[in-house]
Order: structure tokens, then C-alpha cells, then sequence
């Protein structure tokens, strides 16, 4: 199965992909997560990457569809398919992802719940599992649940970067809700919804494709 996750920052889409990925078996990549890898790592394309993200700015395209061809190509997408969360997330991404998809998913999420969620979000160094302060806290306070790595909090969440990455998204990333559209595979789900409630209905869509 082959699906993308569409909507603005702070809806939901990795933690949902996180936990879809593990039920259904199918990678997740997250291109915020592969660029943030190579950042800690401190390669040249990490380097490159953190100037447009320390900003709430996109990475240029050329280098976003490089490490997506190159991630889809790997075996395990190749046989199971993918969860693509963060990406595309222009025209041209899109046009060079091609038309195979199975399904997007969209992700309509209110701007209250988007701050409030990005205010407190904090992810896993280790495995980039998600919490919230409030939503979703870790049992033992900034550490992973899952793999017992320590929790930050992502330099782009903070409150101006959030209001920048908000404006891009709404000018480069939400036509592309109308292109899925015509193309006939467009889904829609609240992203408002609590964690456990989307999830279910999440599940059930996508398990019965
Ligand atoms: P995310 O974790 O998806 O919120 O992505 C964090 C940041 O990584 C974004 O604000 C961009 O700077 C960069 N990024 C991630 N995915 C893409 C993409 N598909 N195109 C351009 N920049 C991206």
C-alpha cells in the first residue's frame, strides 16, 4: 500500500504514521526525520538542510525528491509499499513522486490544535517516537516510552518558526490537496480528533485496502 500524509505541521501525521507503520507492517518515512538524521550526524547534506529548517523554511526540492527516489527504492518500500509523511510537499515533489499512490490522506486540523499541539511536542532522539506534555506524556518525564531515548524539543516548534512554517505551508503545501483530489484518491480525516479515537479510524480505512 502506498499512501501520503497531507496536512499542516502539528496535525498529527507522524505520530499517527508511527503507530500505523508498526500495526501494518509498511515503512514509514518521515522526511523531516531523514533530514534531522542527517543534521544530528553532521553530514553535508544535514548541514545544507538545517540552514532551511532552523528557519521553518522548505529544503529545496532537487534535494528532496534525491532522498525520497533513493528511500523508495529500498527493499522493504519496494515490497510492503510506504507511509510518506512530510513529503511531498510541493507541485513538484508531487509530479516527481508520480501517480501510483493508493491513497492521501488528509489531515484537516484547526490552527488552535495545531499551536497547542506544536507548543508541547516533544520527540525521541533514539527512535523520533512523539509526545506532548499535555496529549500524549511520556511515563517517566523526557524519556522514551518505547526505547528509553531522551526527549527534546524540536528547534522549529518553537512559537515564530511555527508561524513561518504555517504560511509555507498554506502557500506551497495545500494545493496539493486539490490535486489528490482530482486524481480521485483524496481521503479526509479530523485531525482535531484525540490520538486514540483518529487512530482507530485510521486503522479501519487503511487495513481494509
Ligand atoms: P517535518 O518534520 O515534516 O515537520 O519537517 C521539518 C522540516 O524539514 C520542514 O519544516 C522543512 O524545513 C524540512 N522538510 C521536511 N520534508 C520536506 C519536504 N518534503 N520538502 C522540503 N522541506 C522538507
Amino acid at each position: 500500500m502506498k499512501v501520503v500524509f497531507i496536512g499542516p505541521p502539528g496535525a498529527g501525521k507522524g505520530t499517527h504514521a508511527f503507530m500505523l507503520s508498526k500495526k501494518l507492517k509498511i515503512p514509514h518515512i518521515s522526511t523531516g526525520d531523514i533530514l534531522r538524521e542527517e543534521i544530528h550526524n553532521r553530514t553535508r547534506l544535514g548541514l545544507l538542510a538545517k540552514s532551511f529548517m532552523d528557519k521553518g523554511e522548505l529544503v529545496p526540492d532537487e534535494v528532496m525528491v534525491d532522498i525520497v527516489k533513493n528511500r523508495l527504492g529500498k527493499k522493504d518500500a519496494r515490497l510492503n509499499g510506504f507511509i510518506l509523511d512530510g513529503f511531498p510537499r510541493t507541485k513538484t515533489q508531487a509530479l516527481a513522486l508520480g501517480n501510483n499512490l493508493d491513497i492521501a490522506l488528509y489531515f484537516k486540523t484547526s490552527a488552535a490544535v495545531i499551536i497547542s499541539r506544536l507548543a508541547g511536542r516533544l520527540i525521541c532522539r533514539r527512535c523520533n517516537a512523539n509526545y506532548h506534555i499535555k496529549n500524549i506524556p511520556p511515563k517517566k518525564s523526557g524519556i522514551c516510552d518505547t526505547c528509553g531515548g531522551k526527549l527534546y524539543q524540536r528547534k522549529d516548534d518553537r512559537e515564530e518558526t511555527v508561524r513561518k512554517r504555517l504560511n509555507i505551508y498554506r502557500r506551497q503545501t495545500s494545493s496539493l490537496i486539490t490535486y489528490y483530489k482530482q486524481q480521485g484518491i483524496l481521503k479526509e480525516v479530523n485531525g482535531d480528533l484525540d490520538l486514540i479515537r483518529l487512530h482507530k479510524i485510521i486503522f479501519n480505512m487503511l487495513k481494509s485496502r
